[in-house]
């Protein structure tokens, strides 16, 4: 039974996927990419678990590559940051979501927004104000935009970065701690910077079902986050069996390919026409 219950536990572990194509761009294409308007947004929906009402949509970025096709961010966002271009990149995808909450909300539709940013737009700041500035020119509600910030980045210039996010939640913006679980200062920063949603990271949500020590993570993550008043988002939501573990185990919102994959924002407003829960 100990050899049965150890082979079932492996085949749970995700197969090691082959090595997609990869080709590593230099600074100067990214920047002219960026320059060039060949960043793309992507948006992809929160749903509330007890409801199913859509709380959101998370931006995701594309490079809309003239010969490469869609480049994914894992391809160019550690790029950006190596090479000073992390700020442009923000300021870009940040400027389009917001012209596109604009529409949405023209069209009558009420989507809370998040966008990602880096640590290392945390560094400056005038990013605060610079944020809010945009936000209030598109005439959308500062609570109307989180910023989901990755756990696992946050030690790099504690103070500072301490200091920024703490001024942005002053304006009212929504702050997000991202791929939570996966970072070494967790319970720290979750004491010290005033975060109104926790992210668990994909792994806990796919580990949890068999997973004993991930299911723990979850738990502890969980219920420290519900003690904090933070709304608690899992990511990574990819079947019936996630939703309904973690819908019993009381998470707030899910996001992930069993709800929806990102997509355009010309293909969301009939992805909600449809969705039903
Ligand atoms: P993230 O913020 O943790 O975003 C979630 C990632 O999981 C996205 O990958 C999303 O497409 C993917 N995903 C969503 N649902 C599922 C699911 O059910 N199963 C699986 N297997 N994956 C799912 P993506 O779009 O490739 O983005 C990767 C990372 O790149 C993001 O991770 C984020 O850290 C970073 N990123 C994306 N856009 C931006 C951006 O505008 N700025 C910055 N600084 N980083 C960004
Ligand atoms: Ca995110
Ligand atoms: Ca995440
Ligand atoms: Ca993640």
């Amino acid at each position: 039974i100990q050899l049965q219950q150890l082979l079932a536990h492996m085949s749970d572990r995700p197969t090691p996927k082959p090595r997609a194509h990869r080709k590593r761009y230099s600074a100067e294409e990214l920047r002219l990419a960026i320059a060039g308007g060949q960043l793309i947004n992507h948006y992809q929906p929160k749903v509330a678990f007890a409801s199913g009402a859509i709380t959101g949509v998370e931006t995701l970025v594309r490079w809309d590559h003239p010969e490469d096709g869609l480049v994914f961010p894992d391809q160019f966002i550690d790029l950006a940051e190596e090479c000073g271009l992390i700020d442009a990149l923000t300021q870009t995808v940040l400027d389009s979501a917001l012209k596109q909450a604009r529409r949405w909300q023209a069209a009558e539709l009420s989507l809370p927004l998040a966008v990602n940013v880096s640590m290392d737009n945390l560094t400056r700041l005038e990013f605060p104000e610079l944020v809010e500035q945009r936000v209030a020119e598109a005439g959308i509600a500062p609570s109307y935009l989180t910023l989901e910030v990755t756990e696992s980045r946050l030690m790099k210039n504690r103070l500072e970065s301490l200091d920024i996010l703490t001024r942005l939640r002053l304006k009212r913006f929504g702050l997000s701690i991202d791929d939570f679980g996966t970072g070494h200062s967790s319970l720290v920063q979750l004491r010290d910077i005033p975060f109104t949603e926790l992210k668990i990271d994909r792994d806990f949500v796919r580990g949890a079902p068999n997973d004993a020590s991930a299911r723990a993570i979850l738990e502890a993550s969980l219920s420290m986050a519900q003690q904090l008043g933070m709304t608690t988002v899992a990511e990574g939501v990819e079947d019936l069996e996630d939703w309904d573990f973690l819908r019993a185990r009381g998470v707030d919102v899910a996001q992930g390919w069993f709800i929806a994959k990102p997509m355009p924002a010309d293909d969301l407003s009939a992805w909600i026409a449809a969705w039903e829960l």
